[in-house]
């Protein structure tokens, strides 16, 4: 196990009710921004939950923050957290809104003059505006991190950013928000998390066991409350267990102590920043193919995932691994989820070797967790995944 610190400062208020604790996690004389998306919340009665707890608060809004969420937009809050002097800021929705929120408490106390260098020089920030959030959506874990992903139209570029002053001060997770949640956000979400498990479990050398067991449960519960969340989102058993699921696969505690990957994720964000892809589907495409590409060194660890997770208990070693991938691309055919490019694009010529081309422009030269993955292997998998 390799040497670590943990912390993870958010609080979090889970289940039924809990976003009328509001009141209590607020600060009382603060000036707050409540941001939010494309306007879900004003159906699904989030909005009016939200509204009412904050009764006696001086609370402005800022709304219409995109899918992927966008810096041109993000900018425009920028400025009005400048000239209102914005003190709090709570984030009502998914990651989307939630990552927004970030990177804005890093920009408003940036002291340089392009806050689009928080992105491109992966600034991290140590000290934000506070903010708490009220998941809408379970899927990124965005809500007990302190990472975020932003896009920028204009390039078609998609970066991620973080800091130890990014995590919420607190987050309010009520499993009954996951009753309105569209079907094609639902296995989004699975898959997403499924994925952040996937990449920081599928590394060698590990010898974390009681990080590979809890990674392990996490996937098996996944896979056990997908169908029923699908079937019938207000299940609240299927839907607080899926909620807490996402929370866990990417809060911090399985990735310390461990060599983590994440090169399917880099990839992945490139597949959104081109084509405009669902995050999660965009990680289904490549998954696949890294674990094929990549099958010499991460076979051992592909069939103990095959053992555990799937309960593949026969074959040699590199029929179960084989048998684990299967496994893992049926998982994401159950939930609807396409895992071939072509499936989703008619443009998907030449993307490998425009995201070969970007990687090596960047110096993006080893992705994985040994920084081994050249932007040559890099292009081989985004062509598997055609
Ligand atoms: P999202 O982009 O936040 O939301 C997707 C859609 O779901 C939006 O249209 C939203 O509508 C809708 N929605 C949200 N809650 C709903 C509800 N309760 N009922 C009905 N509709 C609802 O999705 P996400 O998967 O959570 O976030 C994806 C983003 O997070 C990507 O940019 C990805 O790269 C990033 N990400 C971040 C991390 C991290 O650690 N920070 C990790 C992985 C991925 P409205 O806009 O109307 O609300
Ligand atoms: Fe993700």
């Amino acid at each position: 196990m390799l040497n670590f610190e943990f912390m993870n400062p958010t609080k979090v208020l889970f289940g039924k009710g809990q976003i009328a604790s509001l009141a209590k996690e607020v600060p009382s004389d603060a000036r707050i921004l409540m941001l939010y998306g494309g306007g879900s919340i004003k159906k699904n009665g989030i909005y009016e939950q939200v509204k009412d707890a904050l009764k006696g608060f001086d609370v402005l809004e800022f709304s219409g923050i995109p899918a992927n969420p966008e810096y041109e937009v993000l900018l425009e809050a920028l400025k009005m957290i400048r000239e209102e002097k914005i003190s709090f800021m709570l984030a009502v929705g998914g990651g989307s809104v939630i990552d927004g929120v970030k990177f804005l408490s890093a920009a408003a106390l940036y002291k340089g003059d392009n806050p689009w260098d928080i992105l491109s020089l992966k600034i991290r920030t140590e000290k934000g505006l506070p903010f708490g959030t009220v998941l809408t959506l379970p899927a990124t874990a965005s809500e007990m991190n302190s990472g975020a992903v932003i896009s920028r139209k204009a390039t078609q570029e998609k970066f991620s950013m973080g800091g130890p002053g990014l995590f919420p001060k607190f987050s309010i997770l009520d499993p009954q928000v996951v009753a309105s949640i569209p079907e094609r956000q639902l296995a989004n979400g699975i898959t997403d998390a499924f994925t952040h498990v996937l990449e920081q479990y599928m590394t060698y050398p590990s010898g974390a066991l009681l990080q590979d067991r809890i990674a392990e449960g996490i996937m098996q519960t996944l896979v056990e409350v997908a169908p029923r969340v699908i079937k019938d989102p207000s299940d609240y058993e299927a839907a607080a267990n899926f909620m807490w699921s996402c929370t866990m696969a990417l809060n911090g505690l399985i990735q310390k102590g461990v060599p983590t990957d994440w090169a399917v994720h880099f990839m992945g964000h490139e597949l959104t920043a081109l084509f405009g892809i669902d995050h999660a589907r965009t990680l289904a495409i490549i998954a696949p193919s890294h674990y094929r590409y990549n099958f010499e060194s991460k076979k051992e660890k592909l069939a103990q995932y095959a053992e555990r997770v799937w309960g593949i208990t026969t074959g040699t070693l590199e029929e179960k691994a084989t048998a684990g991938i299967k496994a893992t691309e049926n998982f994401f055919h159950s939930l609807e989820i396409d895992t071939k490019l072509s499936e989703y694009t008619p443009e998907f010529k030449g993307t490998a070797q425009i995201i070969f081309r970007r990687f090596t422009d960047r110096g993006w030269l080893g992705l994985g967790e040994h920084k081994s993955l050249t932007p040559a292997d890099v292009e081989k998998i985004v062509e598997m995944s055609y």
